[in-house]
């Protein structure tokens, strides 16, 4: 299947021995604006997949819009948001839904422009920690020792919302339950149902069966940690279960995880597995490792696609990949 057929906008009916076409309105939508881990890149070798840090945006069925994660992906996407409509005129809306704060997903917001127009409203959500407050962590990096435009002279009205994992709670329109990751300090994964389809997204995420990393984690008593990581297991099926996108955090490959599955990252064979035992329709491979070119970006998908059954469709996440899924198409 082709790139261009994956938003399945069309679909055939038959009635009354003719074939016809009949176009879709698209309920979810959702667009990848930044596929790439830890660190921003720009090489001549990865202009296919991209160089930007993980950002994400979902339009749900109700017209709620909703951002994962303010890496270097949000810049192009807040330059598109202030082109035209609400978000130009100071009316925008939104909620963003953060996995965790480490730089590669905060470090695009000083160059979100529609943070800096009044009268533009923002919620953004991301785990409570035990030592810091939401609104200190984006104060703190964008203090005048590090950003010449500090964080609470920005124009727009902007909510901070401490979540925690295994919570369900409505966002947009959609109903919204969160998961505590494998990775440091607390990393949520999110499921968004928006009564239609299906969007989680499982990242970053380290593989359980050999480190187990986090808030709370710490010391798993010897003969609790088989129980633990099974209930891991079963609670990152859960949160993907029949979806129409799996996003899952891919970074390595299974020779290159070897020495570093302490790293807080997955494979290509991980996101499979959980994919295919969730019974989803799509895994994206997502967070791309920085030292990987177009080819071995290419080769993973490849290769996670051999190892699929024909359940499964797995994607590289590229910059500016669209899904728009319409009624029937899942
Ligand atoms: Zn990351
Ligand atoms: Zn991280």
């Amino acid at each position: 299947m082709t790139r261009a057929r994956i938003a399945g906008i069309i679909v055939l009916a038959y009635s009354s021995r003719q074939l016809f076409l009949l176009k879709v309105v698209a309920l979810m939508y959702v667009k990848f604006w930044g596929v790439r881990g830890s660190y921003p890149i720009a090489r001549p070798d990865n202009t296919h997949f991209g160089g930007n840090t993980p950002c994400i945006e979902i339009k749900t069925k109700s017209g709620g819009h909703i951002i994962i994660d303010g890496g270097t992906g949000i810049r192009p996407l807040g330059k598109e948001l202030v082109k035209a409509g609400p978000f130009r005129d100071g009316k925008g809306s939104l909620s963003i839904l953060m996995s965790h704060t480490h730089w590669d997903h905060i470090v695009g917001f000083p160059f979100f422009k529609p943070f800096d127009l009044v009268g533009n409203t923002f919620t953004i959500y991301a785990a409570r920690l035990d030592f810091i407050t939401l609104k200190s962590i984006f104060e703190g990096f964008q203090n005048s020792v590090y950003f010449p435009v500090p964080f609470e002279t920005l124009s727009a009205s902007i909510q901070f919302k401490e979540i925690r994992p295994d919570m369900t709670f409505k966002v947009e329109g959609a109903t919204v339950t969160t998961m505590q990751l494998n990775h440091p300090n607390v990393t949520l994964g999110y499921r968004i149902d928006d009564g239609e389809h299906v969007f989680t997204i499982l990242s970053d995420n380290a593989r359980i069966e050999a480190v187990q990393q986090g808030q709370g984690r710490e010391n798993i008593p010897p003969d609790k940690l088989d129980a633990f990581k099974q209930a891991f297991r079963a609670q990152m099926i859960d949160m993907a279960w029949e979806a129409d996108v799996l996003v899952y955090d891919t970074m390595f490959t299974k020779e290159s995880i070897k020495g570093r599955e302490h790293w807080g990252h997955s494979s290509p064979e991980d996101g499979v597995s959980v994919g295919e035992a969730a019974k989803c329709k799509r895994l994206i491979l997502f967070h791309h490792d920085t030292e990987e070119n177009d080819e071995a970006v290419r080769r993973k998908e490849i290769d996670a696609n051999l190892l699929s059954t024909d359940n499964l469709t797995v994607y590289a996440a590229y910059e500016g990949m669209e899904f728009r899924l319409g009624k029937g198409s899942g």
